[in-house]
């Protein structure tokens, strides 16, 4: 494939204004990494369309001249999706920033795509609405990247995650052509269930501009808890406990002891360092219920080894104690110069062997790992805390993960809970996958984007 040439750069000044070209190497060096440590490469532009019609030009003109296109939304993504190759077009979606209609009648929301995860949500809640999935970096991330990646939350237990929220959109097809998949039925089943295929691409088959999503009544109750334990199995059982009980709470996560320790350094929350586990528990719904399933899980908790169970008086204490997870990113981040936030998902009964087994992990290749995750739908968040520029440790971290990585493909897990395959898990994708079903995933790949357009070398080659 070719890189962008001036005369290209010239065309793009006519289809967009020129203030939406970036083309300086001062202005390219943001573009040239996403969230993702020790992946970087610079595009040859970088454009911001206001339309799909103007995403669609750009598709045509890159095309046209056999220039690869990546899209982007904010960067945020854990996998490389949207690191560039080198001299490409990115294609960035943070204008296309409107918030179109919230349908109280049908109980959907349209949203072009640079619209900010949390605002799609805040929207929601001025009238009574809840749009659940809320990543951990929903405060930046865009919900077109949410689709793109399929992402997950700390709500998924109970609520699921993006695609189970995706009615139809928008996208841009790799040929320019501009097509709307789904709508606002609850009930269809006309023809291939074809925007699944799009759900989870990351930016390979289509660049999507535009969602319809559905939305649910606000929960009118909530009630936050912290447990804290003195050893990881007792954390786990108690999630086996309220999962036999009955009861789907919307947050069950879990935080390791070097993750508690890194939070309490950060945030001063006021949590013992010396515990195993901490798992922040929530429940939502009908008030009634709400009080009998807190008491009901602060009971369970205890009885399965808690040293110590809190409960937040009021929302606002609920938040607090809700931040010792949300905080758990940025904690570890402080320690050393780069974090690599791992992504990997075991069958619940395997999740507390496969957090010793990270452990053993650690210590046995000398490196700093906090684990916090979805305890509720077994996806750990291995954090290598390190410094990009030690090769040698880096190695041992690619040791590492290659292990931990076995580990979960060998007790029937995914490489990938949320984050998706992008550049840093492909060379994992066959082994879990297959032969058969990773020969699938091409051959659509080579149907809808038979040039190799869209986000070439991700996923697989
Ligand atoms: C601190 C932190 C916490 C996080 N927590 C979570 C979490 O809890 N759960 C989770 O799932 N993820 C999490 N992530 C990962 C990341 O935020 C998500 O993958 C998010 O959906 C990416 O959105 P984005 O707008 O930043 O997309 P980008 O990073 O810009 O792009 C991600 C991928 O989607 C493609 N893409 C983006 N927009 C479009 C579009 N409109 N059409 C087609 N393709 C597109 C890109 O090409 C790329 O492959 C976290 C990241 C950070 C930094």
């Amino acid at each position: 494939m070719n890189k962008i040439e001036a005369r290209l750069i010239q065309s793009l000044n006519e289809i967009l204004s020129p203030d939406r070209v970036l083309t300086s190497d001062e202005d390219l060096v943001p573009y040239s990494f996403d969230g993702t440590a020790a992946l970087k490469q610079r595009p040859g532009a970088v454009v911001f369309p206001l339309t799909a019609e103007e995403v669609s030009e750009c598709v045509l003109l890159a095309r046209r001249n056999n220039v690869p296109v990546v899209t982007r939304g904010s960067g945020t993504g854990l996998s490389g999706g949207s690191v560039p190759l080198d001299g490409c077009l990115v294609i960035c979606l943070v204008k296309m920033d409107k918030l179109i209609e919230v349908d109280e009648k049908n109980l959907t929301l349209r949203a072009q795509s640079g619209v900010i995860t949390k605002e799609i949500d805040d929207a929601c809640a001025k009238v009574g609405l809840f749009y659940p999935p809320d990543p951990g970096s929903m405060k930046i991330s865009t919900i077109g990247g949410n689709v793109a990646e399929n992402s997950g939350g700390l709500r998924g237990l109970k609520y699921g995650v993006t695609r189970d929220y995706v009615m139809g959109f928008e996208v841009v097809l790799p040929d320019g052509t501009l097509t709307f998949l789904g709508n606002k039925c609850v009930k269809d089943v006309a023809g291939y269930s074809m925007k699944d295929i799009f759900i989870g691409s990351e930016g390979t088959l289509g660049i999507i501009t535009e969602v319809i999503l559905k939305v649910l009544p606000r929960p009118k109750a909530r009630k936050t808890m912290l447990a804290l334990y003195d050893s990881m199995e007792d954390a786990a059982k108690t999630i086996s406990a309220i999962i036999a009980a009955k009861i789907i709470p919307c947050t069950l996560e879990f935080l390791d002891r070097v993750t508690v320790q890194c939070v309490e350094d950060y945030a001063k929350i006021g949590l013992p360092t010396d515990v195993e586990a901490l798992v922040l528990m929530e429940t939502d719904g009908h008030p009634v219920v709400v009080e009998e399933e807190a008491a009901q899980m602060m009971a369970l908790a205890k009885a399965n080894g808690a040293r110590d169970v809190r409960a937040a008086a009021d929302e606002a204490e609920g938040a607090r104690l809700a931040a010792a997870r949300r905080n758990a990113f940025s904690a570890l981040a402080r320690v050393r110069p780069t974090t690599i936030l791992e992504d990997v998902t075991v069958p619940r009964s395997e999740l507390a062997a496969m957090v010793a087994f990270i452990d053993a992990v650690a210590k046995k290749h000398k490196l700093q790992i906090g684990t916090f995750g979805h305890l509720g739908d077994g996806n750990l968040h291995p954090t290598f805390l390190t410094n990009e520029r030690d090769h040698e440790e880096m190695h041992r971290i690619e040791l590492a993960l290659e292990e931990i990585v076995e580990e979960t493909i060998r007790v029937g897990g995914t490489v990938t809970g949320e984050h998706g395959v992008g550049l840093a898990k492909k060379s994992f994708l066959k082994r879990q996958l297959g032969e058969g079903s990773y020969e699938l995933m091409r051959s659509i790949k080579k149907a809808l984007d038979p040039q190799g357009l869209l986000n070439p070398g991700k996923i697989f080659d």
